[in-house]
């Protein structure tokens, strides 16, 4: 820590109350900041004694939290979102071709969001659909899930693929038309990212692990002033890089400015919704279990090569089975994504093999439905939050951005009630498996920041105490500051 002699550089943040991860919280209390860090946190008549000098900022009212984490997002696609079309909620043939009409301008038309399973009377391939949409430039839309992409002739052409194809690309089929969309980098990139940032900064969010690959990796690894960016960034490999050129110097844990770099990121399996998750036992109603991507062996290769080369792994795994791959394969420091689904016969072994698991609590408003519809049991064993944290497994909590958005507050609501905010399903989803709010928000603070000496001040200021309210009310708590080492940054263009 700085030299503690000179307080003048000292600042005190004064709350109502503070919230802290390891302790109870403190009435009338504030921290002392010094160089970006947490001197201490105590109550304000202690940290005016213990620091005469100290510049003053009373947070009037305000709670005293540590700021967020999102441990896993994609921000290039965050970004590409502007410029794309929204197709969440079109359920018309009619409605999807107006909506795409008014694409922005580009070489290619984009969408997002399309749920082909809502349409109504619609029989031909999704190529005939956005064919008939934009009959005149290549148009490619993702799934809600982001696991399908959809594509005109024209796209599928652009991409190598045969242009009187269906038009559906599942999981890694999909890959040559990702490879073709126009890449958005250079000052477009960066532009986009500082907006970004700004809006998860509004959020409350200072530390994302991203998992855009390397394309995110380089725009911010190579930028002249590596902390340009106001935001914890850590980058990602995804496995189709492995041969790319800079793939070789990723190393996990190398650190320059705000940028570290995370995982490789592997993918086990698919998505429910698609029924490509790989289950234990079949969807209802169907033969199938989902879709494995790796044999044993091979994956313990690919894990055994990344650990070789400094790389630890994040691995995507949503069913019952590829969970259960994943516990048997990798180790202390890797990650396994969404977790989603987990054999009770797993969580012991999970507990053992020191695998953090990400969870996605707010993906039960996508889920909760297609879990009692596609999964024996009424989706016993989904989502299980907290059997997975009495069995010790490390835990950190994800949005998945763009799948659902970045809103801290959403996943914990949903890590505590299991509902809708209008109460469905009635008593919630498994509510057996919920979280209390303390530990919600602990498994959703950024780790970095526990509010103790000598820790970074990433910090939020909030417009009131999540724990006086009824849980309803989480998600209208309000970030009213956002601190990354001791820099504010008031929370701009909130829409609601
Ligand atoms: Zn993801």
């Amino acid at each position: 820590m700085s030299d503690r002699s000179d307080v003048s550089d000292v600042r005190l943040l004064l709350a109502r109350r503070v919230l802290r991860p390891d302790a109870p919280p403190l009435d009338d209390a504030g921290v002392a900041v010094q160089a970006g860090r947490i001197l201490a946190a105590a109550p304000t008549v202690e940290l005016r004694a213990r620091f005469p000098g100290a510049r003053v900022r009373d947070l009037a009212g305000a709670t005293l939290a540590p700021a967020f984490q999102d441990a896993h997002l994609h921000l290039l696609e965050m970004v590409q979102r502007a410029t794309a079309a929204a197709l969440g909620g079109v359920r018309e043939a009619d409605e999807l071709v107006a909506r795409l009409a008014r694409a922005p301008a580009g070489s290619w038309a984009l969408g997002f969001e399309l749920n082909l399973h809502a349409f109504q009377g619609f029989g031909g391939t999704p190529r005939a659909l956005l064919d008939r949409a934009v009959p005149d430039r290549p148009c490619a839309v993702a799934s809600t899930d982001l696991h399908s992409l959809f594509a005109n002739s024209r796209a599928l052409a652009a991409a190598g693929l045969d242009p009187r194809g269906e038009g559906a690309l599942q999981e890694a089929d999909a890959e040559p038309l990702r490879q073709a969309l126009p890449r958005l980098e250079g000052p477009a990139l960066r532009a986009g990212l500082a907006v970004l940032a700004a809006e998860l900064r509004g959020q409350g969010i200072t530390r994302v692990q991203d998992f855009s690959g390397l394309a995110l990796d380089r725009a911010l690894w190579e930028a002249p002033d590596p902390a340009w960016l106001p935001l914890e960034v850590a980058t990602s490999l995804l496995a189709h890089e492995l041969g790319a050129p800079g793939a070789a110097d990723f190393r996990s844990g190398d650190r320059r400015g705000r940028v570290t770099r995370g995982y490789l990121k592997l993918f086990g399996d698919g998505s429910l919704g698609s029924r490509t998750a790989w289950m234990l036992r079949p969807y209802l109603g169907r033969i199938d279990t989902g879709r494995a991507t790796f044999r044993d062996a091979e994956l313990a290769e690919l894990v055994a090569d990344a650990h070789r080369a400094g790389r630890r792994v994040a691995l995507h795994a949503i069913g019952e089975a590829a969970v259960r791959q994943a516990a048997r394969v990798l180790g202390p420091g890797d990650r396994l994504e969404h977790g989603q689904h987990v054999h009770p016969d797993d969580l012991a072994g999970l507990g053992r093999a020191g695998v953090c698991v990400c969870v996605n609590p707010a993906h039960l408003a996508l889920d909760w439905q297609a879990c009692l519809a596609l999964l024996p049991q009424g989706g016993q064993g989904a989502y299980p939050l907290a059997s997975l944290r009495r069995a010790g497994v490390p835990l950190v909590v994800g949005s998945d951005a763009p799948v659902v958005p970045a809103r801290p507050w959403t996943a914990v609501r949903w890590a505590v009630q299991r509902a809708t905010r209008d109460g469905q399903p009635a008593g919630g989803f498994h509510p057996e498996e919920g979280l209390s709010l303390g530990e919600a928000l602990c498994l959703s603070w950024d780790p970095a920041s526990r509010l103790r000496p000598g820790d970074p001040a990433d910090l939020c200021a909030l417009d009131g105490d999540p724990f006086e309210g009824a849980p309803d009310g989480l998600e209208d708590v309000r970030c009213l500051e956002c601190f990354l080492e001791g820099e504010g940054q008031p929370a701009v263009g909130r829409s609601r």
